[in-house]
């Protein structure tokens, strides 16, 4: 399953600059995940300050 960024994010951009695969960018209020491209590393969730990113 891949990764999904909640409403908690505060778009601050540390799980972008962690994703291998770069599936990870600056959306509407919030950054958003490419599910299509994310491997499930957890890399995200690893780093960031809210908790928003988790498996979906
Ligand atoms: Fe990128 Fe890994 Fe997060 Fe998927 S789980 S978006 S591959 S950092
Ligand atoms: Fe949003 Fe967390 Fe990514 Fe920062 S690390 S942009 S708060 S999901």
């Amino acid at each position: 399953m891949a990764y999904q960024i909640s409403d908690a994010c505060i778009s601050c951009g540390a799980c972008a600059a962690e994703c291998p695969v770069g599936a990870i960018t600056e959306g509407d209020g919030k950054y958003v995940i490419d599910e299509s491209a994310c491997i499930s590393c957890g890399s995200c969730a690893g780093v960031c300050p809210v908790g928003a990113p988790a498996e979906a």
